[in-house]
Order: structure tokens, then sequence, then C-alpha cells
């Protein structure tokens, strides 16, 4: 018998993300593509952590967290939102966000299952969908806004329809859900009997007096949402690996144990220091992140219209899409490789989001970055001939 990979390793390729990451390292070029924020974590974050691994605090956590923490997420949701999640049986810590979705999968979703998906979608929710067996089901987005029409969706659940992955601030488009979308998508899920897995990673991430609408507070929601977000964004800590998923006990529970087999925990003194972080930063923090990003995503937005690469102005997260197809290519690869030999900036093909063609004159570009940073991308941008 010969040696060969499982029939599963082609279900997984390696992300466009990564990808172009790498190509721009080759060119020592400004990287815009992956959504790395290069800012600095919060002080009593960091300090926290190293406080942790000082004092000896390096071995398992809870196989579903630390107490600190899930005390800490639970009691923000609290303050926020009014939702009462018990720490001790509702609130799952994992290997970041991307953990808590694969778990949730692996844990209330049969092989074959449809899930719903919002293009333009991340293209972790339909890697994880496929890596649990799930059959992801995509419903158009129109630009600029990415707004989708509930036909469209209607049109789109069968019997096999198990759930929907709702991600706002959603990444790529920027798009924040309004509690109108919300409302009618909840109406749709209570009536077909679906659950509803949120990706809320970029809740603190809200521009122009937008807000972030929390899905699991709407009527009869919270029994049938799995609420995910993390920490990677707000406090700056992508390596970390820390995030979590609040639910019912009864979900909560499994997807607890998925946790326990895939990661046994997050990394503990970490989750020290993101605990830390939620429970002494205050509003002021929030507030200013968000002015913070809200002042690179305009210095961006503004470069990309000079420069004739028109934006979606992005409500939300730290993605801006732009028209790129007045660049050189026949592919959204081919334009986003032009973009890189002649300025020097890296961005995401639009390809990565959508099933279809609609991505081939679409770039992503990421705006967590320092403001040098995005300065000096500002900067090469305008070298492109006009
Ligand atoms: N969800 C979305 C929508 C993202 O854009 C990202 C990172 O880019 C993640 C999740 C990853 O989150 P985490 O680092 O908590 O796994």
């Amino acid at each position: 018998m010969s040696l060969k990979l499982s029939s599963r390793h082609g279900w997984v390729k390696r992300s466009e993300l990564r990808s172009m990451s790498v190509e721009c390292e080759k060119v020592g070029g400004v990287n815009l593509s992956q959504g790395v924020c290069d800012l600095a974590a919060p002080e009593p974050v960091r300090l926290a952590a190293k406080a942790a691994i000082d004092g000896g605090n390096n071995s398992y956590s809870r196989h579903d967290g630390t107490k600190a923490l899930r005390e800490a997420v639970a009691g923000q949701y609290r303050r926020r939102t009014g939702l009462g999640f018990d720490p001790e049986t509702e609130v799952v810590v994992s290997a970041g966000a991307t953990g808590a979705l694969y778990c949730a999968c692996l844990a209330l979703l049969e092989p074959g299952d449809e899930v719903i998906l919002f293009e333009p979608y991340y293209s972790y929710h339909r890697s994880t969908l496929i890596a649990t067996g799930a059959v992801p089901v995509f419903v158009p987005g129109r630009a600029p806004d990415w707004s989708f029409s509930m036909e469209d969706l209607q049109a789109r659940i069968t019997p096999r329809t198990r759930a929907l992955i709702l991600n706002t601030p959603s990444n790529p488009s920027g798009r924040v859900w309004s509690c109108d979308e919300i409302a009618a998508v909840a109406d749709l899920c209570r009536q077909h009997g679906l659950f509803v897995f949120t990706d809320e990673i970029y809740e603190h991430f809200v521009y122009d007096g937008h807000e972030h609408i929390v899905p699991a507070t709407l009527p009869d929601m919270r029994e049938r949402t799995i609420t995910i977000s993390g920490l990677s964004k707000t406090f700056s800590i992508t390596g970390w690996r820390i995030g979590y998923c609040l639910a019912e006990a009864r979900w909560a529970e499994a997807i607890a144990n998925f946790n326990d087999l895939v990661y046994v925990c997050a990394p503990t003194p970490l989750q020290m220091g993101a605990a830390a972080g939620l429970n002494e930063l205050d509003d002021t923090y929030f507030i200013e992140l968000a002015a913070k990003y809200r002042k690179k995503r305009d210095l961006l937005c503004s470069t990309l219209t000079d420069v004739g690469l028109t934006p979606c102005i992005p409500q939300g997260a730290y993605y801006v899409l732009a028209d790129v197809s007045s660049l050189p290519g026949a592919s959204s690869t081919e334009r986003a490789m032009f973009l890189l030999r002649e300025t020097g900036v890296a961005v995401v093909p639009g390809k990565s989001f959508f099933t279809g063609p609609e991505g081939e004159g679409i770039a992503r570009f990421c705006f967590a970055k320092e403001d040098e940073v995005i300065e000096e991308a500002c900067r090469r941008l305008h070298k492109l001939p006009r």
C-alpha cells in the first residue's frame, strides 16, 4: 500500500490571506493583507499575563477556561447587553474565536447539514464548515453596502438547513447589521428551527454612529444563538489565541468537550491577561479604540479614492473592499500582484470572499496598522500610474 494524504486534506487549502503575506515578505512590502493588527496590547493585559507566567500559572486551565476569564466575559455581557450567562456552565474559552467556531460546528452540526453564509464571507468560516463536514450555502451581498435580500435568503433554506453564520461587523465588507436585519433573520431562524453562530470579533470596531447589536439579545434568540467573539482584535493579541463562546448550558457543555479534545485549553497565563483587560479597562478604552481606527479608515479610504481605487466605506471592522478593476490583470490575484509589484502594498484578492466571479475586480485592504504604516502604504499607493 502506498502512502497518501487523506481524502479530507483537499477540503482545506492554504488561505489566500496567508499567501499574500508570504509574497509581501519576499519584496519587503507593506502588508495590508492579513488581519494581523500590529498595535501594542494594552498595559493591564500585558502586565497580568507576565505576572501570571512569573507567578507560576503555567499549567492547563479548566478545559472551558479559567474562572477569572469566564467570569469577566459573562460580566461584560451582562453589563453591556443585560444578557445573563452563567460563567460556570455557559461560557467556553477557546483558542480564539476560530477555535470556538470549530468546536461549535463539531458539537452542533451533522455531516451534510447546510449552513448559510453571507457573501462576501470570511474564508475561515467556509473552511471551518467544510472541515467539519457541513455544507456552506451562500447568500449574495450587493455592492456597495453588501446588503442581501430576504428573498435570496429564504430561497436558500431547505430541509437540510441547520444554521447560519452571522458576522457583524463583517470581515471583509465592514457591514454592521442593523437591528431590523437581525430581527428578520431571527424570525426566519425561529420559523425553521435554525441555530445562529455569530462572529462578533469586531464588536468594538464600529464607526459613524452605527451600533453593534448582539443577536442573542433579540426575543427567543438566546436559546438558539452561539455567541462567538474574542480578544484578538480588541486587545491586539492575535497571537495569544484567546476567544470564547456563550451559549445555553446544553450546547456549551458539548462545545467545551470538543475544546478539551482539540486544544485542551487556551493558554492559561494569557487567559489571565485577557481577564485583567476586561476587568480593568473601562468604556473609555473601547470608545478610544473605535475613534483611533476610524481615523485610520478615513486616511486609507481617502487615499484609495484619490488614486482611483474606489472604496466601499466600512461601517465597522478594520478592512476596506476597494474597486481595483482598473488595474491591469485578468483576475483579482493578478491585480493584487500588480499592486504589490508597482507599489509594494500587499492586499487580499477579492476572489477569496466570493464563490462566483464578483470578487475579481475587488481587493481587501486591512487598516489595523500603526499610523506610520498606513501613511507609508498611502504614500506608496500614490505611485500608481493614473
Ligand atoms: N473572525 C473573523 C471575522 C476574523 O476576521 C478573524 C481574524 O481575522 C477571526 C475571526 C479570528 O479570530 P481569533 O483570532 O479570535 O481566532
